[in-house]
């Protein structure tokens, strides 16, 4: 990966008249064509594209993709994010012409197969879930979240009109209270105990006529599952509101533990964190919502049902929020997420939360004695530990994350929840080895050594990337955009 030469911009690369595609000469009288664009919008000059030949072009894009810390090359230990390897075979399924040829207004009949994959996948994550349906349309976890909030909404709007108020935990991801207002809902931050759990009395407070909900993530963003669930289940439906669960990260409970069954009346998946689908770079992804039977009638359309021997799309929902998504939502997602499925089997989906937590805690136990662990073991498929040991000699978090990159590990989420000082949330996976486990371990007691032996390499990590340390807020305010072709 190391001591390559200087990749140049594909422009740079540009040789006047090469080319990577080899066509033969056109052999039918050209015509000009009758153009309904108006022709001030025409441009008048090629676009200044770069040329290069076929070697050229796939030398380039390689070089990158080597340089590139990923699932198929590194350890990617991201908590709250579930970056697992992503079997080939989903990539296989995705890929094959039947699904990939299909064009989104080809007449019902000519995409029964299409159809049927995802009625069946809406009925399996109806049973991980225990509730009474799936809408699949969402395309990611926020997407999943506002489309829950409308429905939440949709449903007061009926029965309780002045329930504009969402309860959030402080140790929630962000996007949880971004979701709540952009969909005009107001949101309340209920307390953590020391133990890291929802603080009850808080609640208790908090709660009155105006709670539409309380988004809640079980097992939490500490890694924690909330015992008191059925407690807080109980609290909010006495006051008339709905418990939502953020389910972006099912990895530690799918096959074992049914959010349905702990009180939960809506929430959504991460298709493409639990179900395994590269999402890399923010895409693509799938965030499919699940709902107990009072809320089903706001679900989105349209809704993939069967009739008799047939598949259809049911977009004749009164009380429908609507679309959210064009046509039928991430299909090659959907795809992935059904091979994964059932590829592991109903007992291959409880062997994953068994590894998930299995993974994490061997994980926490081994990195106590380097590192501060603020909150009790056991943990669930994530945990968190603070690194206020080394801040004290003067190593941040942040490099720590840049020095694991010398050793070829992705950097674990940093810096977030926000209420642990110097966070590093670490999410091993189900699908790592005990070998990549004791290599992670090795590595960052090597570093914790290193913080006491020599922190001012530390402060200069990563010493062996092609990127050295960033000043990410000029990088992302002047936005260097090398390539200018000379005159
Ligand atoms: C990733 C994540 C989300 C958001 O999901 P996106 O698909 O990135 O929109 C929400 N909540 C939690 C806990 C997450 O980990």
């Amino acid at each position: 990966m190391n001591a390559q030469k200087e990749e140049k911009l594909i422009f740079e690369q540009s040789i006047e008249g090469a080319c990577a595609a080899n066509l033969p000469a056109c052999d039918v009288p050209e015509i000009k064509p009758d153009y309904s664009i108006p022709p001030q919008l025409i441009a008048e000059t090629a676009p200044e594209l770069p040329e290069v030949t076929e070697s050229q072009l796939t030398r380039h894009f390689t070089h990158l993709a080597n340089r590139m810390m990923s699932v198929d090359a590194n350890f990617y230990p991201l908590g709250s994010c579930t970056m697992k390897y992503n079997p080939k075979i989903n990539e296989w399924a995705a890929g094959l012409e039947g699904f990939t040829n299909l064009h989104p207004y080809q007449h019902i009949d000519d995409v029964q197969g299409a159809l049927e994959l995802m009625y069946n996948l809406r009925k399996y994550l109806e049973e991980i879930a225990g509730l009474a349906e799936v809408s699949l349309s969402p395309a990611a976890g926020a997407h999943g979240e506002l489309t829950s909030v409308m429905v939440i909404r949709g449903y007061y709007n009926d029965t309780d009109r002045q329930r504009d108020r969402i309860l959030i935990p402080d140790s929630a991801h962000g996007t949880n209270p971004a979701s709540c207002a952009l969909c005009g809902m107001h949101t309340t931050v209920v307390k953590s105990t020391p133990e890291g759990l929802v603080d009850l009395a808080d609640l208790a407070e908090k709660v009155d006529e105006k709670t539409a909900a309380m988004m809640i993530t079980n097992p939490n963003t500490l890694g924690l599952f909330d015992s008191n669930i059925t407690e807080i289940a109980r609290i909010l439906h006495d006051n008339g509101a709905q418990l939502y669960l953020d389910g972006a990260n099912m990895n530690a409970i799918i096959g074992r533990v049914r959010p349905g069954d702990f009180g939960v009346d809506i929430m959504h998946y991460n298709l493409h964190k639990t179900f395994a689908t590269p999402h890399g770079c923010g895409g693509p992804g799938a965030g499919p919502i699940a709902v107990a039977e009072h809320l089903r009638e706001y679900l989105p359309v349209p809704q993939v049902e069967r009739k008799d021997d047939k598949f259809i799309l049911d977009y004749a929902r009164k009380k429908s929020i609507g679309q959210v998504r064009t046509f039928y939502g991430q299909f090659s997602v959907l795809v992935r997420a059904y091979t994964y499925i059932r590829a592991l089997g109903a007992k291959g989906i409880k062997q994953v939360c068994e590894n998930a937590v299995l993974n994490a805690n061997y994980l926490a136990k081994c990195l106590q004695t380097h590192y501060t662990l603020p909150y009790n073991l056991p943990c669930m498929h994530e945990f968190v530990i603070s690194a206020d040991r080394q801040k004290s000699r003067g190593v941040r978090a942040l490099d720590i994350a840049k020095r694991l990159l010398d050793y070829g590990i992705h950097p674990p989420t940093m810096y977030f929840p926000l209420i642990v000082p110097e966070c590093i949330m670490v999410e091993p996976t189900e699908t790592e080895t005990l070998e990549t486990l004791d290599y992670f371990i090795e590595t960052m007691q090597k570093i914790a050594n290193e913080v006491i032996s020599q922190p001012d390499l530390l402060h200069s990590a990563p010493l062996t990337m092609p990127v050295r340390r960033v000043d990410e807020v000029r990088a992302a305010r002047q936005l260097d955009l090398r390539w200018k072709k000379e005159k």
